[in-house]
């Protein structure tokens, strides 16, 4: 008999978090005569960042968030975006700023993610904030990895006392999604580039999550029969670069946009293996800016709360 994961969808996950978020602006509209907003600084013409910010603006209409773009041009300089930041930092209106990453080489991206009032930094990136997710206080939190968080729990994966391997450790999403599984103590392994033998360190795991944009990483002899896999990667395979196997998998991306999308996990074999998987796309994209509407709420229950 061939076993199937269950998938974990973060579609579905999201959309109902969407919800939630909804009716809790609809309330705080009529208690508190509030309306968060959200402020984006785009630089640039960078194709994928242009996606994330159109996709993040749909979810703010979605959900009823007032949302606006800044556009800048990519000849900017730190102090330009550094006069934009101050100008979004000191409006009562906008509860939630972000900048969309990468920046321009030119810009010093440490002292524009310093300059974002840590009250209105709902990509959680701020030191502050960082500093107080160590330290267990309540703060805002980097929304791929609250997500990740969130879709383990709404599909009641125990967490405490699960040896968790993550693989990555950048700011984004490996560091804190570390500190994240150990709050809800979880034993967590931390794996990067110089791990010695990744394999070792996820072959027992009872969760594993990935985050390397590495394709194929994890492979099947790597997980343990009835692991639970969260694969964050996001990698675009052109037709030329495809396997046949993706080819054939995928068959309709490929026909009608040249290309697809994968994770940093081979799906295929590994999944039978798995006993709940999140698939790429559908996954923890979704989640991600479900999570950081819930920021932008956030904060703005922050503000009314501060007045
Ligand atoms: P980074 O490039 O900042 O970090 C990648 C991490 O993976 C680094 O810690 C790196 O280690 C580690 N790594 C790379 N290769 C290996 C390897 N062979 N073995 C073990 N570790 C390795 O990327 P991000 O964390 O920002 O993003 C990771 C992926 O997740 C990307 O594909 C990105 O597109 C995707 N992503 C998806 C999101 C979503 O919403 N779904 C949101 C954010 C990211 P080292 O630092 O030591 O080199």
């Amino acid at each position: 008999m061939i076993k199937i994961a269950k998938l974990i969808s973060g579609s579905k996950i999201s959309a109902q978090i969407k919800d939630e978020v909804k009716a809790q602006i609809e309330q705080m509209k009529k208690e508190n005569d509030t309306v968060p907003g959200l402020a984006v600084i785009l630089v640039g013409e960078n194709p994928a960042s242009r996606v994330y910010v159109a996709n993040k603006e749909k979810g703010c209409a979605q959900v009823g968030i007032n949302s606006e773009t800044v556009r800048m041009e990519d000849t900017v300089s730190t102090d330009d975006i550094l006069a934009e930041i101050d100008k979004l930092n000191n409006r009562d209106d906008i509860h939630g700023i972000l900048v969309q990453l990468p920046l321009p080489q030119q810009v010093d991206t440490g002292r524009v993610l310093m300059a974002i009032s840590p009250d209105k930094d709902v990509d959680g990136f701020h030191p502050v904030n960082m500093g107080k997710l160590v330290a267990q206080q309540d703060c805002l939190v980097p929304a791929t990895p609250s997500g990740i968080i969130e879709m383990l729990k709404r599909e009641n994966i125990n967490l405490k006392g699960a040896n968790a391997t993550m693989v990555g450790h950048s700011e984004i999403v490996g560091k804190p999604c570390t500190l994240l599984l150990l709050n809800e103590w979880a034993t967590v392994t931390v794996c990067h580039i110089e791990t010695k033998d990744l394999k070792m360190h996820t072959k027992d795991a009872d969760i594993i999550i990935v985050a390397t944009g590495v394709p194929y990483l994890i492979k099947e002899d790597m997980v343990k029969e009835g692991a639970v896999i969260i694969d964050v990667g996001i990698n675009r395979i052109t037709k030329d670069k495809a396997s046949p196997d993706l080819l054939e998998w995928r068959k309709e991306d490929f026909e009608k946009k040249g290309a697809t999308l994968i994770g940093d996990v081979d799906f295929q074999r590994v999944e039978p293996k798995a006993s709940h998987i999140s698939p790429v796309p559908g996954g923890v994209g979704p989640m991600t800016i479900a999570m950081l509407l819930k920021n932008t709420l956030k904060a703005a229950k922050m503000a009314v709360e501060k007045k």
